[in-house]
């Protein structure tokens, strides 16, 4: 497609980047938390609508519309859109004006990308050589926001009642502080970990704190238990296959002079090898068991799987690579970043194929916080970027997919 200025894959405008980050700034004001998305869809809804759209809430507090041509299979672009329950601490003049809830992993910015794509989109629907859908997505962070969409038929068209509207592929972003403004990063195969939760009780014999020898003490149970924990990592497991175990929290006893009869630990592991992840539900706990009995105190354990590995589609991640290359304003185009950090995209990844894009949005100092810190801010020189990639992304797929009774 040649750049004139009335072309869909032209740049974004001045006045688009502006729309694009006042969107970011108005979501960021008010966050919400995961199945709690009220005002954010009202707001989203609002910018779709004064775009021409007819949006349909999918999923409790979701948002879907499609855009484009044709009868063929679309291609689900995605943006989740939940906070955390986290008191920003930024100073920001734009910061939450919600006291405990803070976007502080960036889905404020992949909501408004994904607004700016939109609009582009429906300016020039013609344009479109095939059809899009556009999800808003609640309760990423809570790993159900996904599932939620995908069980109304965000893929199959039950959504909006037309089931020529079949979803083959899907798209999404995340930005990242680590890496810089100018980097994207579209890596083949798993690059998210699956996110595991335990919870263990220790349980001993309570007694008195001098009387050891007539008690079972579960407070030295359970840190054997922790201790034992980490050698899965580094003796049960293929030292060439990524895991971490993490004990997040202990609570046990009550007093000084009384020996502990339970206490609970929590934490999550997460691994990206499919056999492997297999395992840990049984494995975790008889580690945990084994190391107890040493002591005379039984564990029992809760272990739940919340998110899938993502996997991202070699094929997919090769467009998105490319797709990012041709944009002015990124840099470096990154091929190798994975994290074990969890992601319910990995639904739609398991679904159809997919990619999952980061977008450097880190600070030109490099002293940005991580994400999920309350100092969490990011350069919004990555907003157009974002936007930018994911709609050179779409119509190059679109360009390219298999299609059906063109109309
Ligand atoms: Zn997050
Ligand atoms: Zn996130």
């Amino acid at each position: 497609m040649a750049h004139d200025s009335f072309d869909i894959d032209r740049p974004l405008s001045a006045e688009e980047s502006e729309t694009l980050v006042a969107w970011r700034r108005q979501l960021h004001a008010q966050p919400e938390l995961s199945l709690c998305e009220f005002d954010t869809q009202a707001a989203v809804r609002t910018a779709l609508v004064s775009m021409g759209y007819q949006p349909i809430a999918v999923g409790g507090t979701g948002l879907a519309v499609s855009v484009g041509t044709g009868s063929g299979p679309a291609l689900l672009l995605r943006a989740d859109m939940d906070a955390l329950p986290i008191q920003e601490a930024t100073g920001l003049p734009f910061a939450s004006q919600r006291p405990g809830a803070m976007h502080a992993c960036g889905h404020d910015a992949h909501t408004a990308c994904l607004l700016a794509v939109a609009r582009r989109c429906k300016q020039h629907e013609t344009q479109l050589p095939g059809r899009l859908v556009l999800a808003f997505q609640p309760a990423e962070e809570n790993g159900r926001g996904a599932l939620a969409m995908i069980d109304a038929g965000l893929l199959d068209g039950r959504w909006c009642g037309d089931p020529t509207l079949q979803v083959a592929a899907a798209l999404g972003l995340h930005v990242w502080s680590s890496q810089g403004v100018g980097t994207v990063s579209a890596v083949a195969g798993p690059i998210m970990a699956t996110v595991d939760e335990f919870k263990l009780v220790v349980r001993g014999r309570g007694g008195h704190g001098a009387l050891p020898h007539q008690a079972a003490d579960a407070v030295v149970a359970a840190a054997a238990v922790i201790q034992a924990l980490q050698t899965i990592v580094s003796r049960q497991t293929d030292p060439l296959l990524p895991i971490v175990v993490t004990v997040g929290s202990i609570h046990g006893g009550m007093a000084f002079n009384v020996i502990a009869e339970t206490v609970e630990l929590c934490g999550t592991v997460r691994s990206f090898d499919r056999a492997l992840a297999d395992r840990l539900p049984t494995l975790l706990p008889q580690v945990a068991a084994d190391a107890a009995k040493a002591y005379g105190a039984t564990v029992s354990a809760n272990y739940q799987r919340n998110t899938i590995v993502l996997n991202n589609d070699p094929t997919l991640a090769d467009l998105v690579a490319t797709a990012a290359g041709r944009c002015n304003q990124v840099l470096h185009v990154d091929r190798q970043m994975r994290m074990m950090g969890g992601e319910d995209f990995a639904y739609f990844a398991q679904a159809v194929p997919a990619c999952f894009f980061f977008v450097g949005c880190g600070l030109p100092n490099g002293t940005s916080e991580p994400h999920h810190s309350p100092r969490f801010v990011i350069d919004e020189a990555a907003l157009p970027i974002g936007a930018e990639v994911m709609l050179n992304s779409a119509l190059a797929w679109l360009e390219t997919a298999p299609r059906s009774g063109s109309a």
